[in-house]
């Protein structure tokens, strides 16, 4: 069991590639905690120096509160999954799975215990005869993950293991690994560039982007409110729409922010001080799933221009843009069932309740106030 810590870490590449700025996260003892972000991000350079495969330029790296950044691969005890299995072919599957046993010099009796143990688990007691060559994806990463764990590491850390598996047996081995996790309550740290299985997997996810941690938060919490438009972007399938618009002082001393050929209207004190400028460019989300064909609850109408669908059985994913919109940014909705779109011009409307705003820099403004006092004025003639 363990925790682990990364402490304002930093890793410079002698290349001139920084890889993580002033990295910090705490990971709870038996959490699983899932790192994503896009290609060079970072991620597997996280997992590199917490393993003791690489050192760190700056900062600290503990393991039960204990700062390790000296100590061995072999002394900090940390296991890892890579996404090529990294197996020994020439050996079959119940000597692959001994190997790290009889590194460790274990006795005998134990080794077939441990090695039948992880078998059974992994569902792989049929296979132990078997050569690496002769086995599925899944199943060969089935062993290098039995092989992983025989030796009862502290910390578990996968780095991409699905990557080079179907889509049918990611999700059989995503299954797994949740189960196998949550009945060993191992620490786990968890590679992906994938949202789909950050958001299954996590207790909680971390966003980087550029060596830099955006964001850490359940699952839910990173949905629901997402602190940047880079992670509003990159969470969720598809991610939240984003668009550029202005806030601007309107009528009655309320603020206006323009979108989709109308004005919103907002309470002054639904705005920070430091926006009380005149006209500042800010970023407007909502999530595909935020767009209906009927007006629901507390929703604008606005007209659009459906560019093609793309129908996925249970759901069709609407790719529109605002009518009368000259910017060319991509809009999606995901509208249940089989969608027909008729002329291609038709009526949205997006829930205010909703909305997301953030600033010029794209950082979440603070929703204390926002939406709830959000009005709609007149549709403007811009159609
Ligand atoms: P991917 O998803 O593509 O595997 P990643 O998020 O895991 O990417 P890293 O492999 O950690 O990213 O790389 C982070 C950055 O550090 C990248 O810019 C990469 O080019 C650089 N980098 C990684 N390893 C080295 C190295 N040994 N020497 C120089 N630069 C490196």
């Amino acid at each position: 069991m363990a925790t682990v810590s990364y402490r304002n870490v930093s890793k410079h590449f002698a290349a001139g590639s920084v890889a993580l700025r002033n990295f910090n996260l705490e990971i709870n003892d038996g959490e699983f905690v899932v790192l994503v972000g896009p290609s060079g991000c970072g991620k597997s350079t996280a997992l590199r120096v917490l393993a003791g495969l690489e050192e760190i330029t700056e900062g600290d790296i503990l393991i039960n509160g204990r700062v390790v950044n000296q100590w061995t691969p072999q002394q900090r005890n940390i296991a890892m999954v890579f996404q090529n299995y990294a197996l020994y072919p020439h050996m079959n599957v119940r000597s692959n799975l001994e190997f790290p046993l009889k590194m460790l010099h274990t006795p005998k009796e134990h080794i077939a215990q441990k090695v039948a143990e992880i078998a059974q688990m992994l569902n792989l007691t049929d296979q132990l005869q078997r050569k690496p060559n002769q086995l599925s994806g899944g199943q060969r990463q089935r062993v290098a993950m039995g092989r992983a764990l025989v030796r009862n590491p502290s910390v578990f850390l996968l780095d991409e293991p699905l990557s080079n598996l179907d889509a049918k047996q990611r999700a059989q081995i995503r299954a797994e690994i949740a189960t196998l996790q949550k009945d060993l309550g191992k620490t786990t740290l968890y590679v992906t560039h994938d949202q789909v299985e950050a958001m299954t997997l996590g207790n909680r996810v971390a966003v980087l982007d550029a060596g830099r941690l955006h964001q850490i938060g359940t699952p839910a919490e990173l949905y629901a409110h997402p602190r940047s438009t880079f992670v509003a972007r990159f969470i969720g399938s598809p991610g939240m729409n984003i668009v550029s618009t202005h806030l601007q002082s309107g009528e009655n001393n309320h603020w206006q922010i323009e979108i989709g050929g109308q004005y919103l209207n907002l309470q002054p004190e639904t705005i920070p001080h430091h926006f009380h400028l005149g006209k500042r460019r800010i970023y407007i989300g909502f999530r595909p799933e935020s767009i209906t064909t009927k007006p629901v609850g507390n929703s604008f109408l606005c007209q659009v221009k459906v560019e093609a669908t793309e129908f996925l059985g249970h759901e069709t994913l609407v790719h529109f843009s605002f009518l009368g919109d000259k910017s060319v940014t991509p809009l999606i909705a995901r509208m249940p069932g089989q969608f027909s779109t008729g002329e291609g011009k038709m009526d949205f409307f997006i829930s205010i309740d909703d909305l997301h705003l953030f600033d010029e820099k794209g950082t979440a403004i603070d929703r204390e106030n926002f939406p709830g006092n959000v009005t709609q004025s007149s549709i403007m003639n811009l159609l």
